[in-house]
């Protein structure tokens, strides 16, 4: 192998350390603590795990926490009445619905998220700030791209003039991925499942980012040597014998590619563990506007 493994572990402390260090500062400043209330609806077990872990972090780092949990019963009504309150509680800096959301509110999922205040939606989903991300303007980002180009800024990784090639399209990952290495000046090309001869595509990217959800999608004759790959992909593969649970795995053919680029993302250990640590940074970033604006 000859890659330069990007640890996650090593990148996700270096966040929570810069998330901790401007909340202690604007606790100084402003005698306020960054707050973020995390919204779930029903018993689904990832999405418990997903949110307790959005939690520990908070109490890891100091911040205001809370956890609203209501039943998969709830109405759309008493779900966005929630938003509302929360949307004027002081206490509370960054918002976010826990997705997906169950049964029939899955269908009302943009109506509830566009709910938040956009100057609280850490999660970066509200068409304020897609729209601020696209023309190039500060606003808040998804956590899951900001936290993959924080770890190329970081890591060294030259961006501006680079041929970046980013595969996936999701409002989620693949946009903003794109749109963030846009304003870094990189050369942007966006694949999905319409593209014809994407190794070809792939074959020419100095930075390539995977976000597919297909295990081993990328593969090593895909990748041009030295190139930086960035595999965000989460795929559980069956159980076997070794791994009762399923093996987590990238959409990156890690062991192939690895031997091809310049740098890589392992799963797991690499981009899950920044989303988390990016989400502590939105908090503490939300709570820095707004209470610079409370001050004008
Ligand atoms: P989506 O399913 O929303 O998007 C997948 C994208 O991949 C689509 O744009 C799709 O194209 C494209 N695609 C599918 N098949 C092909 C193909 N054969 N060739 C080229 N492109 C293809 O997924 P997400 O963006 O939400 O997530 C992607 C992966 O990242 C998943 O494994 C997910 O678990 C993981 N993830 C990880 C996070 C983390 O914290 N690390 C956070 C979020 C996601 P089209 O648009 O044409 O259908």
């Amino acid at each position: 192998m000859s890659a330069r493994i990007l640890s996650g572990k090593e990148f996700a402390a270096k966040f929570k350390e810069d998330a901790a260090k401007r909340a202690r500062a604007l606790e100084e400043k402003y005698g306020v603590t960054p707050g973020l209330a995390v919204i779930i609806v029903g018993e689904d077990p990832a999405s418990q795990v997903y949110v307790r872990n959005k939690d520990r972090a908070c109490q890891e780092l100091a911040l205001y926490s809370e956890v609203i949990r209501l039943p998969e019963t709830v109405t759309e009504q008493e779900l966005t009445a929630r938003i509302d309150e929360l949307n004027y509680d002081k206490r509370i800096h960054g918002i976010l619905v826990q997705l997906p959301l169950p049964g029939a509110l899955a269908r009302r999922e943009k109506e509830i998220t566009g709910r938040i205040l956009p100057e609280k939606d850490v999660d970066g989903f509200h068409p304020v700030n897609v729209g601020r991300l696209v023309m190039g303007e500060p606003g808040l980002v998804p956590c899951t791209p900001a936290g993959c180009l924080k770890m190329l800024e970081l890591a060294g990784i030259a961006m501006d003039g680079a041929r970046a090639v980013v595969v996936g399209r999701s409002n989620i990952v693949g946009k903003p991925m794109a749109s963030l290495l846009l304003r870094e000046n990189a050369t942007v090309t966006v694949c999905h499942s319409h593209t014809k001869d994407l190794a070809a595509v792939t074959r020419e990217a100095d930075i390539l980012v995977a976000a597919v959800g297909r295990p081993g999608f990328i593969r090593a004759d895909m990748v041009k040597p030295g190139a930086t790959v960035i595999d965000v992909g989460i795929n559980r593969l069956p159980p076997d014998a070794d791994h009762p649970r399923g093996k987590l795995v990238g959409d990156v053919d890690f062991a192939g590619a690895a031997e091809v680029a310049g740098a890589i993302t392992p799963v797991p250990g690499g981009v899950g563990l920044l989303t988390v640590a990016m989400l502590m940074e939105n908090v503490v970033t939300a709570a820095a506007c707004q209470l610079a604006a409370q001050k004008d």
